[in-house]
């Protein structure tokens, strides 16, 4: 049994619905079937959730808002005209939505994810007819009753536990679901919504809880590209990659999906697949949760920058007992998470995201100056960091090598170096300046 997603682009016109249709069809397994709401049809279009969102707005300030609702009205005429659905079918997607904006409570986080969620909604309705159409036996979930429990953090909610195993229960279900994304029920039977791009969680979630062989997850590339394709010319495709190389591939560069929208399929160990809409047939990049590594391969490279290092030396560090949670410690009581902390007998630094560090920089080097006492505390902002990931690399001799004499060649600086105790991946932290360099040298080392 597999689950399959399609994101905005995949649904956002007749068209494309359509397509979808016939992917879905075309392997029996295929049997949920999760929507987001229509995306963008063009690059300069507006996705349906922001038309919704700018509704909402304008509700919430009482503002006129009539223009503003049949423009998404629109969006499902035209899809409802080209599809050659009954007009019944746009008449009640307004209703719905004045409805919506009638019955509004006192709550407008609440009332701002009932407009957001109605995007998908409305959609899975208008896609579970097109099935029903083209004579395929579909129907329409709704995810609250089908037991999609959220809690109450309106545009940001969390699945709750007990989901799972109420959700289990579509396994059972003859007909082709179709399941709208971003959004459940919280226990007093409000609506909740998912942070952005949230369509994927709801994938994620409804593999795992149907315990499925595969989530599909459709999208508008043939595969996720073992570069930024931004930065280098046609990098080549990923076939197959670990859960823990995706996430150690997390920075820029592979935003096909955002990897903490996949959590319940990694927890419940689901394969999980990204493929295209406009060309299905394509094997497209598998994620798994193991793999047999390719000696001496690199699966990917990312980089990112926006990076600030905290440098620490002490005389004596590594005597002296519980240095290291010291300085976390106060890093966790500032509020700040850290990428990495590269280490050495009397030195310690902290890797940080420069966004978050800026407004307490000052604090946290006056706590480190009198809590730690160190020799000396430096700080350097302006770096960005670069991965080479692969499970492959452990075995092979040479990988580091291979990629401090790309960065030799090309003239570029190291400041610091950390191979992951995995040693599944190794990280570069190089000044910004220099990060394009380093990753198109990196490219031609590995890539060509
Ligand atoms: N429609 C929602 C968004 O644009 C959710 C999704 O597409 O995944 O964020």
């Amino acid at each position: 049994m597999k689950v399959v997603k399609f994101g905005g682009s995949s649904v956002a016109n007749a068209e494309q619905i359509s397509k979808i249709i016939d992917v879905v069809v075309a392997d029996a397994a295929r049997r949920i079937v999760v929507v987001s709401a229509p995306g963008k049809r063009s690059g300069d279009d507006t996705k349906v959730t922001d038309l919704l969102i700018a509704l909402a707005n304008k509700v919430l300030a009482g503002e006129v808002y009539e223009e503003a609702l049949m423009q998404v009205v629109g969006r499902y005429g035209e899809i409802q005209k080209d599809l050659d659905l009954p007009e019944t079918v746009v008449a009640t997607i307004e209703a719905d939505l004045r409805g919506r904006i009638e019955n509004r409570g006192s709550n407008d986080l609440q009332f701002m994810d009932t407009m957001k969620a109605s995007g998908e909604d409305n959609n899975a309705k208008v896609i579970a007819e097109a099935f029903i159409k083209k004579g395929h036996p579909a129907k329409y979930m709704n995810p609250g009753e089908a037991g999609m429990l959220l809690s109450d953090e309106f545009g940001n909610a969390e699945v709750l536990p007990e989901s799972f195993e109420k959700l289990a229960a579509l396994k059972g279900e003859s007909k082709i679901i179709i399941f709208p994304g971003f959004f459940g029920s919280t226990k007093g039977g409000e609506v909740a919504t998912f942070p952005r791009g949230g369509s994927d969680i709801t994938g994620a979630i409804l593999a795992a809880a149907v315990k499925a062989d595969v989530y599909e997850n459709f999208t508008d590339v043939d595969s996720v590209c073992a570069m930024d394709p931004r930065v280098i010319d046609n990098p080549p495709a990923i076939d197959c990659m670990t859960y823990r190389e995706m996430r150690e591939l997390a920075y820029a560069g592979f935003g096909v999906f955002h990897d903490e929208a996949i959590i319940p399929a990694v927890h419940a160990e689901i394969p999980i697949c990204i493929k295209n809409t406009n060309n299905p047939t394509a094997p497209g990049t598998m994620v798994v949760p193991k793999r047999e590594p390719e000696h001496g391969s690199v699966v990917g490279i990312s980089s990112a920058d926006g990076f600030s290092a905290i440098y620490i030396d002490k005389y004596m560090m590594n005597r002296e007992v519980g240095f290291g949670r010291r300085l976390l410690q106060i890093l966790e009581e500032e509020g700040l998470s850290f990428e990495h902390t590269p280490s050495g007998i009397d030195n310690m630094s902290v890797i940080l995201r420069s966004d978050q560090f800026d407004e307490k920089e000052a604090a946290v080097i006056e706590r480190i100056k009198t809590e730690l006492e160190p020799d000396n505390v430096a700080i350097e902002h302006g770096l960005a960091l670069v991965m080479v990931v692969g499970e492959g690399m452990h075995y092979t001799p040479g990988m580091a090598a291979k990629a401090t004499e790309a960065f030799r060649d090309s003239g570029v600086n190291l400041e610091m170096i950390n191979q992951g105790a995995s040693e599944i991946s190794m990280m570069f932290a190089v000044k910004d300046s220099d990060r394009m360099i380093a990753i198109r040298s990196l490219g031609a080392a590995f890539f060509n």
